[in-house]
């Protein structure tokens, strides 16, 4: 028992996971044993204790008493990150409009102009109709394909856009894209 696991005070069950970080490389030291080194962050919450806690995923399985969840939860993170890199090699198709485009996922991903150099994306759940555009622009095509990347896996798996089971909250910013080291 290291770190917070033996300090008086610091309940052992009951934790919940509010969302999950993905730094891109073991770049922190678990908060609970404080001795794992981890890439994937748990972001835990207790009614007991005032401060979350970013821990690793050996003492997030213990703190919420699941062993199946945290595993689930990197994975998702794990398939996000590989796919990512793939993203911009997929066969793009080209609309009657002359915008490249993607249907995957259940959704209909469109990648556009603004003006000449300002680009956007369009995200739709192909079931429902309902989209979303991305907020910011983008100065080139494949930036904001990764971006409308990021957007699509938010909408999953926080808002449960045609997918089924349970959600994981994931981080947004961190959770697709390597920290710059
Ligand atoms: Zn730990």
């Amino acid at each position: 028992m290291s770190g917070k696991w033996s300090q008086i005070g610091v309940p052992h069950k009951g934790w919940t996971c509010v969302s999950v970080d993905d730094l891109g490389a073991p770049d922190a030291v678990c908060e609970m044993c404080e001795t794992q080194e981890i890439r994937y962050v748990h972001h835990m919450e207790h009614p007991d204790y005032r401060d979350s806690l970013g821990v690793g995923c050996i003492c997030a399985q213990h703190m919420e008493n699941d062993y199946e969840a945290p595993r689930r939860r990197e994975r998702t993170l794990r398939n996000a990150a590989q796919r990512r890199h793939r993203w911009l090699c997929r066969k793009w198709k080209i609309s009657a409009k002359g915008n490249a485009y993607l249907n995957t996922d259940g959704m209909n991903i469109v990648v556009y102009c603004r003006t000449r150099t300002l680009w956007t994306a369009r995200i739709e759940e192909r079931a429902t109709g309902r989209f979303e555009t991305l907020k910011r622009r983008y100065t080139d095509e494949d930036t904001a394909k990764l971006a409308a990347f990021d957007a699509m896996i938010i909408l999953k798996h926080e808002r449960g856009w045609s997918s089924r089971g349970k959600q994981v909250a994931l981080s947004s910013s961190a959770c697709i894209i390597p920290r710059q080291r």
